[in-house]
């Protein structure tokens, strides 16, 4: 049994990944603001001895004793992160710092969760890890990728300086049950949208692609890969290579719902990224990981969930 702290442990991944520690038979400390992350996504474990929740914002210095950590904290939607931008930055930079200053005191494994938005809006296709990325820097997406490629640098130069044990996972666009009904993401977004009968909303005309991965399945790559031998820091690109349209990925939310909702059309965001999606080889060669849960599967698994949640709650009660 180990002790693990995940970071953001209240949020979507966070609180499957804590699920999945516990069932392993972990200890686990949840830290998390609630910023964007909620106390419903873990009411369930929290009768469980083995789990431990603390209110706690990462860009503190955080003071604890366990034998591993997973970096989470974040928010991860645009509109999210794009809220406070500033605040956005000082999660993954100063955040990294305080995690990194623990794990070298404590010289225990820590985790990055990182993002497919390293990359931007990529000119290779399909994104390898030795791809350097096209970010604008000072767009208004740039709070998240920089802050998250900042993220990268300081946990390899800990590697490097001060001998940290890390692992840097670059998550591409995960779903399931648990995402907020008000996340902003597109998943979401077009299954409350299609069971409540409104407008489903496509930005741009839905050409761009997203490669959408279960979330089980990301939980399990990202375990399999902190239990790799310590010579491997990554990074590792963690995602489903099935490659979608937006437009695709509309159409059949509308006929997994049985929905009649009409398919409008949004602007685009600036600085959208066009297509998006992992070359996996890496993970596969190092730790024999591939997804196996098919898009029209987990988009099932996480529209009954949806349903369950919209049934019970009025959807402005759902914070
Ligand atoms: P989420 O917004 O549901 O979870 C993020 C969690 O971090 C929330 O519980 C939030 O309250 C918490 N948090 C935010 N700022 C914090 C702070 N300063 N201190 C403490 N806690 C804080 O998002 P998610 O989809 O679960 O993403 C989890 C991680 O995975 C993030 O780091 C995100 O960047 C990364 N990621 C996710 C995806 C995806 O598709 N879901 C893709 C790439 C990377
Ligand atoms: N830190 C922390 N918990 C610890 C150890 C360090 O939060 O158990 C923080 C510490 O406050 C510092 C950061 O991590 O701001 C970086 O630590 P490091 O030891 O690298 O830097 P230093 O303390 O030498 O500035
Ligand atoms: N998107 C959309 N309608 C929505 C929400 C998002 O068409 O209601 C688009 C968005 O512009 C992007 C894609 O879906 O092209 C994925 O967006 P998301 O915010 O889920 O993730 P990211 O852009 O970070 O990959």
């Amino acid at each position: 049994m180990k002790r693990i702290l995940v970071t953001g442990g209240a949020g979507f991944i966070g609180s499957h990944l804590c699920e999945y520690l516990l069932e392993s038979g972990n200890e686990v400390l949840c830290v998390d603001n609630y910023f964007t992350g909620s106390k419903r996504n873990i009411e369930h474990l929290r009768d469980c001895p083995r789990f431990e929740v603390l209110r706690h914002d990462v860009t503190i210095p955080l003071y604890v004793e366990v034998d591993e950590i997973y970096n989470l904290a974040c928010p991860a939607s645009p509109v999210h992160y794009q809220h406070d931008p500033v605040q956005t930055t000082k999660t993954s930079v100063h955040g990294a710092i305080n995690m990194l200053g623990l794990a070298k005191r404590l010289k225990a494994r820590i985790l990055q969760a990182s993002t497919s938005e390293v990359y931007g809006d990529p000119e290779e296709h399909p994104q390898r890890e030795e791809y350097w990325g096209n970010v604008n820097p000072i767009g208004p997406r740039a709070c998240y990728d920089e802050g998250k490629r900042c993220a990268e640098t300081l946990f390899f130069d800990y590697h490097r300086q001060h001998g940290v044990p890390i692992k840097v996972i670059r998550i591409f666009n995960t779903y399931g049950p648990r995402m907020h009904p008000d996340d902003g993401r597109v998943v979401s977004n077009f299954i409350v949208q299609a069971l409540k009968g409104d407008p489903i909303t496509i930005y741009g005309d839905g050409s761009q692609t997203r490669s959408f991965c279960y979330v089980d399945d990301l939980v399990r790559g990202m375990v399999r890969f902190m239990e790799t031998p310590e010579a491997e820091p990554g990074p590792v690109n963690l995602g489903n290579p099935g490659e979608f349209t937006i437009l695709e990925l509309a159409e059949t939310v509308l006929r997994l719902t049985g929905s009649a909702s009409p398919i409008v059309f949004r602007p685009l965001p600036q600085d959208d990224p066009r297509r998006r999606r992992p070359d996996i080889g890496r993970a596969d060669a190092l730790f024999g990981w591939r997804p196996g849960v098919p898009l029209a599967t987990g988009l099932e698994r996480t529209i009954d969930h949806f349903r369950n949640v919209l049934g019970h709650h009025p959807v402005h009660c759902l914070a």
